[in-house]
């Protein structure tokens, strides 16, 4: 679950990790009114949930209160990428002298948490590694251990930090940023700009941070932060379904059973030159309603033209996912060619629960790359 920046910070601010005062607002005199309140220029920030918002012209300053009600009025309900911006963060204004990058991600295959921080901060951290690797300091942390005083010095000094001062804060913010990366279960916490004040002091300008869905019942506060309407509706309609779906770009619905039969699904589908809809894994269980509920969510895509179902029948039983689409096909009126390959437990049953129906749009194949052909073929 990603979080929007205002939500980020908030755990920051928590932690101890120094962050701007602002408010929400959902309005031009709300922002108005938030800048009058806090006084002093401010910065007039979109709240969504990606990336290079600056560039996309998401981020103006305002000298005044009116000002920023002006900057509001143009941010609110702009498009980025996709995403349209219906709330603004209303911070006070900060001068820079310094942009700098700090991230703490999860590495699967070192199989540890891994520190990055780089002195280039404020631009695409993509683009450091890719035109300076040597700025790039990368450190793991081993979990046993925990965080240690010296990973945030390593970094700083590994880093060209020069000024004690810097050196100090930004070591105490590399440790409390591991605590709430920890704590919070996240897979990342990523501060880019972490910004050096004329002052000398250091701040979290900008705010990442992506907790891990599995972990969301233990932290019901960060799961209560989950904002329904920003995320893609279909995604939303099958997280309150109980059905695992994920969003793609093509025309082929793609439905399995387990994640790993579901995902060589989707990549045979692309393999004979057809383009996945969607990854849709009906689970372990595969009875009727989920099948049916599944196929609501695949069908809501208007981009879908023809369904794969990709069965392997363990503990899904091919007779259940049989009934399960017949009873689809009926209650939503599914008109979309349906190709279907049931293996294992009970697919003869399934084919002959099938082909009894005699749907005119539905196509049994025996093997799931004579499916995926078929399926292409009718998309
Ligand atoms: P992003 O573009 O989505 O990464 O949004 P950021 O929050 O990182 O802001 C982008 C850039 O806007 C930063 O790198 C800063 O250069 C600038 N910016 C954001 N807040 C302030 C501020 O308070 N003062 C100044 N001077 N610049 C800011
Ligand atoms: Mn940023």
């Amino acid at each position: 679950m990603d979080l929007y920046e205002f939500q980020g910070k908030e755990l920051f601010r928590r932690y101890g990790i120094p962050v701007s005062d602002g408010r929400l607002a959902t309005s031009p005199a709300a922002a108005r009114a938030a800048a009058e309140e806090m006084g002093g220029p401010v910065v007039v920030k979109a709240q969504v949930l990606t990336g290079g918002r600056g560039k996309a012209g998401g981020i103006k300053l305002a000298e005044t209160p009116a000002d920023a009600e002006a900057r509001a009025q143009e941010i609110l309900g702009l498009d980025i990428r996709g995403h349209t911006v219906d709330k603004v963060w209303i911070e006070r204004a900060s001068e820079i002298e310094r942009e700098y990058y700090l991230s703490i991600t999860f590495d699967r295959s070192a199989k540890r948490p891994l520190f990055m921080f780089t002195t280039q901060g404020g631009v695409d951290i993509e683009e450091v590694a890719e035109t300076s690797p040597d700025a790039l300091v990368r450190l793991h942390v081993d979990p046993l251990e925990g965080y240690q005083p010296w990973h945030g010095r390593r970094l700083v000094f590994e880093g060209g930090v020069a000024d004690p001062g810097e050196q100090k804060q930004i070591a105490a913010i590399v440790g409390k940023l591991y605590e709430a990366f920890v704590e919070c279960e996240a897979i990342l916490c990523e501060i880019n700009p972490l910004i050096v004040t004329p002052e000398g002091e250091v701040r979290a300008l900008d705010s990442k941070f992506t907790v891990d869905d599995n972990a969301l019942f233990r932290h019901p506060d960060i799961a209560e932060m989950r904002d329904v309407g920003a995320a893609d509706p279909l995604e939303a309609l099958a997280r309150e379904k109980g059905v695992t779906y994920v969003k793609l770009d093509g025309e082929v619905g793609v439905l399995g059973n387990g994640a790993g039969l579901t995902m060589s699904t989707v990549d045979v589908v692309t393999f004979v030159g057809g383009s996945p809809a969607n990854f849709c894994d009906l689970g372990g269980g595969g009875d009727a309603q989920g099948v049916v509920d599944a196929l609501e969510v695949i069908t809501r895509d208007p981009q879908v033209r023809a369904i794969f179902f990709n069965i392997f029948g363990g503990i899904t039983r091919c007779d259940e996912v049989a009934r399960g689409i017949l009873q689809a096909v009926e209650q939503l009126g599914i008109e979309h060619p349906i190709v279907v390959r049931l293996d294992g437990t009970n697919a003869d049953e399934g084919r002959r629960i099938l082909q009894e129906a005699a749907a005119s749009n539905l196509h049994t194949e025996a093997t799931m790359l004579d499916g995926a052909r078929r399926a292409v073929e009718l998309a």
